[in-house]
């Protein structure tokens, strides 16, 4: 394991091995890949090293807020075709339906467990159950920070106002982190011992879909399927026939030239470095189209994980910048032309075409286009009458459709839209300060009248 592999991992506690435990548990829950997995190859290495078995624990519930059909059958791909690829490698993975909360599970497991391994969240609460696990269990449990360029930790100790002073610190260190990865050949084959869980071994998404209890009204999505193998198709398409027009396209919603990785990655089905290793196959780190997209990747993607770690309000209108709030309270009695409650919204139920294509497009598909969400965004803080109503309305849909949702990357993406990560623009009704956008700016860029003909016939 090379020193770049040993920085993504931490202990979260100070505790000694359960010597008398009985298997090395991963508990996998952001990551749900075989391939570049670093919590994974970590496993493998302890249980290689203490002669200990190893078991990759994937609980399943149906109590999560946001549970809904669409997202759990994307991400119950996942998990089937990670399990697939792991007994591949001989070793044990237990797919369980839980009634009381996964960590609680793990501790009732406690006396049985060599170690444990987590992987590094940065939504609040997934750190929280990392931290109660740390705290509570009666052994060293690590957390690896498996699903970024560069470890949040190693880049920046504060929360980061602006791309541009989190650009240096990545860049500085990407030749470090974008290598290819270790990988173990496990010694001891767990695959076929029983550890005394209740698993669940069914082969297809639907039936686990049907023993559980969630939201069925949102869905599945015809055009994406959960899994590494779907992943790297995507992968291939945008390397083989997208990316040398990224910079040019990537934000005209009449085309399709954006990666569509972003469920992937949001599920952990792919892991960045393997993206860009994946691209400096073909390309040249210096090629503009190159340069485009990892500043989407990396860059924008690794400052909204600064985001959500280092401020405690990142999925609140309280945690935009102070200017920001200032100007949109200056002008919250500011006269709206239309008002539109949430069904209005959710429906796309507005006078604005482009809008609600938008709108539509995330309804079919789950996954609306990149430049679309910032014209969305803006307009259901035009059209509400108050901004903090707003962020929560946009923070609700977008976390209830978007496949890709429910991820720092949309906490984040809607705080832009409110001001942070962006500068003061000249004063103007509603939004004061905040930046604008505009029907007219749509019209200006794009033929943006065929990104509505495209919607209709999705
Ligand atoms: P590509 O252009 O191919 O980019 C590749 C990857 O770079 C993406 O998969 C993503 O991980 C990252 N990336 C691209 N743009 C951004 C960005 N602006 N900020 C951070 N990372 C970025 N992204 C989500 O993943 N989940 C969300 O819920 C989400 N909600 C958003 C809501 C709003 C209001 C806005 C303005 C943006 C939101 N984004 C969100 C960011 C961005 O729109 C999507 O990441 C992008 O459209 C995903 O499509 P892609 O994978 O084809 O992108």
């Amino acid at each position: 394991m090379n020193k770049y592999f040993s920085l993504r991992i931490e202990k979260l506690n100070e505790k000694s091995f359960n010597l008398s435990g009985l298997y090395v548990l991963y508990y996998m829950r952001l990551s749900l890949r075989e391939d570049f997995n670093y919590a994974l190859e970590f496993s493998i290495k302890l249980s290689n090293d203490y002669k200990k078995p190893l078991v990759v624990y994937c609980p399943i519930t149906d109590y999560y807020k946001f549970s809904n059909i669409r997202y759990y059958k994307f991400m119950i791909e996942g998990i089937l075709n990670a399990k697939k690829l792991i007994e591949e490698r001989g070793i044990k993975f237990i797919i369980e339906k839980t009634n009381i909360p996964p960590y609680k599970k793990i501790l009732e497991k406690s006396k049985d467990i060599f170690c444990l391994i987590l992987e590094k969240g940065y939504l609040k609460y997934q750190r929280k159950i990392n931290k109660i696990l740390g705290e509570n269990l009666n052994t060293t449990v690590f957390e690896v920070d498996n699903d970024v360029v560069v470890p949040l930790k190693i880049v920046s100790h504060k929360q980061e106002p602006y791309a541009r002073t989190i650009r240096p610190k990545i860049n500085n260190k990407l030749d470090e982190f974008i290598k290819p990865i270790t990988k173990f050949e496990p010694l001891i084959k767990s695959n076929k011992y029983d550890f005394q869980f209740s698993e669940l071994n069914y082969k297809k998404a639907e039936d686990y879909l049907n023993i559980l209890n969630i939201d069925k009204s949102v869905k599945p999505s015809n055009y994406f399927f959960g899994g590494e193998n779907e992943a790297e198709k995507k992968l291939k398409v945008f390397i083989n026939e997208k990316l040398h027009r990224y910079k040019e396209l990537r934000s005209n919603p009449v085309f399709d030239y954006q990666s569509n990785l972003s469920p992937y990655l949001h599920f952990g089905n792919i892991s960045p470095v393997k993206i860009c290793l994946e691209i400096l196959k073909n390309y040249s780190y210096e090629d503009e189209n190159v340069k485009s997209f990892f500043n989407e990747l990396i860059i924008w993607r690794e400052l909204a994980r600064n985001f959500s770690y280092y401020n405690a309000r990142y999925n609140e209108y309280e945690g935009i910048p102070i200017w920001a709030k200032k100007t949109l309270e200056e002008h919250k009695n500011d006269k709206r032309d239309y008002i539109y409650s949430i069904e209005d919204l959710e429906n796309a139920k507005t006078h604005d075409k482009y809008w609600n294509a938008a709108q539509l497009e995330m309804l079919k598909t789950g996954k609306m286009h990149n430049y679309m969400r910032m014209y969305w965004c803006k307009k259901i803080i035009e059209w509400t009458d108050d901004p903090k109503k707003a962020f929560d309305i946009a923070c609700y849909l977008n976390d209830k459709y978007e496949l890709d949702g429910r991820d720092p990357n949309g906490y984040a993406g809607i705080s832009w839209c409110f001001g942070s990560f962006d500068r003061p623009f000249s004063e103007r009704k509603i939004f004061g300060k905040v930046r604008y956008m505009s029907e007219e700016g749509l019209k200006r860029k794009f033929d943006i009248d065929k990104y509505v003909e495209k919607v209709n016939k999705l």
